[in-house]
């Protein structure tokens, strides 16, 4: 048997390899190292898959989030609504902006942001929603993009780990999650469902104005060269990342399939058993299983991670501590607010191997292992 990855990035090079190492000698010849053809060509090619108006490829998911937010034209102690049960790049930002982060709870089935306890979350001073697609599947977007007209707040989607998953709005129509909100970020870091051989992230937006000014924040402010009109930054996507990224874009579809292959194989040997959960699968979206992630109810989850490391299976939690209970926020006051369900989801949730390459041989061990360990 192979050995069993969290991700296994080389066998999936390996599958493409002609195209991608004649793409990078292709950028190496030309030396358009930065703001190449395929930059735009990529751009070009996500918008169409995603059906956006504008992409803007920046340097990762990251600075895409933070140029999305300097766009908005907030002020200081302005507030934004987030989960707290995401990965640190989604609240970090707010604080390094100096606007503040507002955590609300998540709904224990979707690991998403829960539109009722959003609602609450709402202030005067609330300015931005930032719901994150955990996992793979979406959050709730069309409460979630009522809530926010009511109040008329903006919406940053982060997409991060969700792109290429559908929404389905009630009256049938369906749009790809990242396309929803005002704004939309993703990360193209190595082990994202799209990955680049490096870092990159990507914004989209409908907004031809918004798109202007965050074109020009990526770029140092400036629209026309050395003429800076806004305080920006320097975020690129270089150009070998773009032409990777351009042809890992049209095996999107198939590595989608491959996550849902070996998800549907988990599920199928972990539906029913006592002491774990399999992942909730909203018929408003359609999952791309970026991770796997059971919920053990009366499971010792270190035992589990003990066991499994001995047996040569990695697992991950994500994440060992939400966002509220983060030295980094302290100074605002969080670490004893109540947010029940994101506490227990992070003593309970466990993330197995998912990738585009696990074999029956593979997933069979895992899933034996798992179950052996569930049913001493
Ligand atoms: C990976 C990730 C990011 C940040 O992306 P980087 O490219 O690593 O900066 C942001 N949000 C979420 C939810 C992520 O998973």
């Amino acid at each position: 048997m192979r050995p069993i990855q969290m991700v296994d990035t080389r066998t999936q090079y390996h599958k493409i390899k002609p195209d991608v190492d004649k793409a990078v000698l292709d950028v190496m010849e030309s030396s358009a190292f930065i703001n190449g053809q395929p930059v735009r060509d990529f751009a070009a090619n996500l918008s169409a898959y995603l059906g956006v108006k504008h992409t803007i490829p920046c340097a990762n998911g990251s600075d895409a989030l933070q140029i999305a937010m300097m766009a908005l034209g907030f002020q200081p102690g302005d507030e934004v609504i987030t989960p707290s049960f995401t990965y640190i790049a989604t609240t970090e930002v707010i604080a390094l902006l100096n606007l503040t982060p507002v955590f609300t709870d998540v709904d224990p089935r979707t690991f998403c942001m829960d539109p009722v306890q959003l609602e609450k979350a709402i202030t005067t001073k609330t300015k931005a929603i930032v719901p994150v697609h955990l996992y793979g599947q979406a959050a709730p977007m069309e409460d979630i993009m009522e809530i926010a007209k009511k109040h008329n707040l903006y919406v940053i989607e982060d997409n991060a780990q969700a792109i290429g998953c559908d929404y389905i709005f009630s009256d049938g129509v369906k749009k790809k999650t990242g396309s929803i909100g005002h704004i939309g970020t993703t990360s193209f870091y190595p082990s994202k469902n799209l990955g680049a051989f490096g870092d990159g992230g990507a914004i989209f937006t409908n907004d031809d104005e918004l798109a202007v000014k965050m074109k020009m924040i990526a770029n140092h402010g400036q629209r026309t060269r050395y003429y800076h009109d806004l305080v920006g930054c320097n975020s690129r996507l270089d150009t070998m990342q773009a032409a990777i990224l351009d042809i890992k874009l049209k095996h999107l579809d198939e590595y989608i399939t491959a996550r849902r292959k070996a998800a549907d194989y988990y599920d199928q040997a972990f539906g029913g058993q006592p002491g774990i959960r399999i992942p909730f699968r909203a018929s408003y979206c359609h999952h791309v299983f970026h991770q796997y992630t059971l919920i053990l109810e009366g499971v010792d989850r270190d035992g589990l991670n003990q066991f499994l490391s001995e047996n040569k299976i990695p697992a991950m939690i994500y994440y060992p501590v939400p966002g509220h209970k983060q030295k980094m926020f302290e100074q605002f006051g969080v670490a004893s607010q109540s947010l029940p369900v994101t506490d227990w989801l992070t003593e309970r949730v466990i993330s197995l191997p998912i990738h585009t390459e696990l074999d029956e041989e593979q997933l069979t061990y895992i899933t034996t292992k798992i179950l052996e360990y569930i049913n001493q």
